[in-house]
């Protein structure tokens, strides 16, 4: 199922379930599985393999359905692998980030910060209680925020990299 040339997608997983989820996914076939069968492939204990699934399916890259045994009422977990799905959530969850880090250089951007021994706030706050904390009891001090910026367009362009990789395949 991991069976892919991509590095992108492999630190993808890397990221989603650990070294040790990556171990547990590398010889699941295709098609419908148990969890059973795939902890007997990969040696894995079985709740290590419900946790695998279990992140995967919040991910949208593990889906299930039950089937009953009409003699024992037993119900199977078959699931299945949602390989096609990957490409796209890891552009949506790339695009969200984005947002988020965007919206943020600009609020730093327009901004004046100012600086108790608490918190950071906006010249508007600080000044709203005239330059004094009543959290920690001490002065809002101006401070620089070229660091802030900086780093937030590092994040930013390191995302949008990520994003060429992932389109690029
Ligand atoms: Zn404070």
């Amino acid at each position: 199922m991991l069976e892919t040339s991509s590095f992108v997608e492999k630190e993808y997983f890397k990221k989603l379930i650990g070294t040790e989820g990556m171990q547990i996914m590398e010889n699941v076939p295709g098609g419908e599985i148990t969890d059973e069968e795939i902890a007997k492939l990969s040696g894995a204990k079985l709740t290590a393999v419900r946790k695998v699934l279990y992140i995967l399916y919040e991910n949208r890259i593990a889906e299930y359905r039950t089937e009953r045994d009409e003699n024992s009422g037993w119900i199977t977990y078959l699931w299945r692998f949602n390989r096609d799905n990957i490409k796209k959530i890891m552009e949506e969850e790339a695009d969200g980030i984005l947002k988020g880090v965007k919206s943020q250089l600009g609020e730093e951007r327009k901004g004046m910060f100012y600086q108790c021994q608490c918190q950071r706030v906006l010249f508007e706050e600080a000044a709203a209680e005239n330059f004094w904390c009543d959290e920690c009891g001490s002065n809002f001090e101006y401070v620089d925020n070229e660091h802030q910026i900086k780093e937030l367009e590092e994040k930013k362009e390191e995302i949008e990299k990520w994003m060429r990789e992932i389109k690029k395949g």
